[in-house]
């Protein structure tokens, strides 16, 4: 499948009033999975609009389940449990890894689940950026993640490059909120024999803009770069193929979309082409050595093939059992399915926030859907700040960037159309108000 086969089948035209939302929602065929969640509670009990999944998603019911699970296995069984708890520890990372190659449609052995994000982008660019003298750019987005910068900024530094010659960004048009696809191969085309990586967030996480993944990693490998996505954004989002966007590598968290709590445990995807590349330097650990021999304790370091050759440590496993229980809902659930879902509520806060009197909600997020995915970046007249305390008060739970940008992201997974009529509701009646 390619990037421009993911447009959505089914177009829908959205209608006003409650009854639409209800209507929406009976027809839903993932509206049970809402109920899999912990929805917080206002002080009078009435559960939150959350609107706030691409930041911190909502925790899974079995979440605590499976953590009491391994509590109790350790309890009762000590070190056996590595070997004999329900979930045996030494390879409990392995019970993700399906999972998670069908998240984000990458074959089993390019994904593994280690660290957190920023760790996992460091370490793929010990691999995967390899500058020389002649070639060693990065290209980001502007206004990339700040922890993105910084990485890239101390990798380019610790090679001993200035950052601010080594580090390039590609700016939208002036008078533009977003990046045209045609500017960013148009400076890989003309800077691409200097540009050593490519790494871009694959949902600009200010933005909400969505990249055209397949077509970047295309124009950056004819250029001789590699080429690097920043998930963070996108896993749980959008409908990915990493394996057929032949993307180098990837990096996504798993607090936001994938629900599995604050500083979860991070994904990271390493192209199969690049699964026995046992050359690539790399900064080792005993979990990424050979699993057969790990316990022969010997010398020499053997990567395991795959992503799982870039794991330091044993990994974390109440963290494990938290992202194993949302990604179980994932599955259980398909990106497939969630993605159709997903184009739809969010076309449908994009209806009723637009329809609101004298254009008092602007959005900068690209209105293709190719480009988008859950997420709304919105930028509305008066005071933001003003407009957050309203919806606070009603329990309306969303984001605020600096300086003046609301993000507003109904995740599939649990927010209904109700949620949404609710929470434009809200905006609406602030609006009226007079902002
Ligand atoms: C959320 C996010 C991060 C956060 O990094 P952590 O290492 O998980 O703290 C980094 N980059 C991007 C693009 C993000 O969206």
């Amino acid at each position: 499948m390619t990037s421009s086969e993911l447009e959505t089948k089914d177009k829908i035209t959205f209608v006003h009033g409650e009854d639409f939302a209800r209507k929406m929602d009976s027809e839903d065929n993932l509206r049970d999975f809402r109920s899999e969640f912990l929805i917080p509670r206002a002080a009078d009990g009435k559960e939150c609009l959350y609107f706030a999944g691409n930041s911190l998603g909502l925790q899974p019911n079995n979440a605590k389940k499976y953590i009491d699970e391994e509590l109790e296995d350790w309890a009762k069984l000590g070190v056996e449990g590595h070997w004999d708890a329900r979930h045996p520890w030494l390879p409990y990372h392995e019970f993700l890894t399906e999972m998670s190659a069908r998240l984000v449609g990458a074959l089993p052995i390019e994904v593994v689940v280690m660290n957190t994000l920023t760790v996992n982008l460091h370490l793929m660019m010990v691999s995967f950026y390899r500058p020389t003298k002649t070639r060693f750019k990065i290209l980001i987005e502007q206004n990339t993640f700040p922890s993105d910068k910084y990485a890239v900024d101390s990798q380019a530094q610790f090679h001993g490059f200035n950052p601010q010659e080594a580090v390039i960004e590609q700016k939208p048009r002036s008078g533009e909120a977003t990046l045209r696809t045609e500017d960013i191969l148009e400076t890989i085309e003309k800077q691409g024999d200097s540009i050593a990586l490519i790494l871009f967030g694959q949902v600009n996480y200010l933005s909400g803009q969505a990249f055209d993944m397949e077509a970047i990693a295309r124009a950056a490998h004819k250029k001789g770069c590699t080429v690097g996505f920043n998930l963070a954004h996108g896993a749980g989002n959008l409908l990915l193929k990493l394996h057929d966007f032949d993307v180098d590598f990837a990096v996504w968290c798993g607090y936001k979309y994938l629900n599995a709590g604050p500083g979860a445990l991070a994904g990271c995807f390493v192209h199969e082409r690049h699964s026995k590349q046992f050359d690539l330097p790399r900064f080792a650990g005993w979990w990424g050595h050979d699993k057969s021999s790990r316990f022969k304790m010997a010398p020499d370091y053997q990567p395991m093939p795959g992503a799982e050759g870039w794991q330091l440590s044993n990994p974390p496993i109440f963290q494990l059992a938290a992202l194993r229980a949302s990604l179980e809902l994932f599955d259980k659930a398909t990106m497939v399915a969630l993605r159709a879902k997903s184009e739809k509520l969010t076309g449908y806060m994009e209806f009723l926030l637009k329809s609101i009197p004298n254009e008092f909600v602007s959005i900068m997020t690209p209105a293709d859907l190719r480009a988008r995915g859950a997420q709304l970046s919105t930028r509305v007249k008066g005071q933001p700040k003003k407009l957050l305390e309203h919806l606070q008060s009603h329990a309306a739970i969303c984001d605020f960037r600096e300086p003046d940008i609301i993000r507003v992201a109904p995740a599939p997974l649990y927010n209904s159309f109700t949620d949404v009529y609710q929470f434009a509701g809200l905006v609406a009646e602030f609006a009226k108000q007079g902002g």
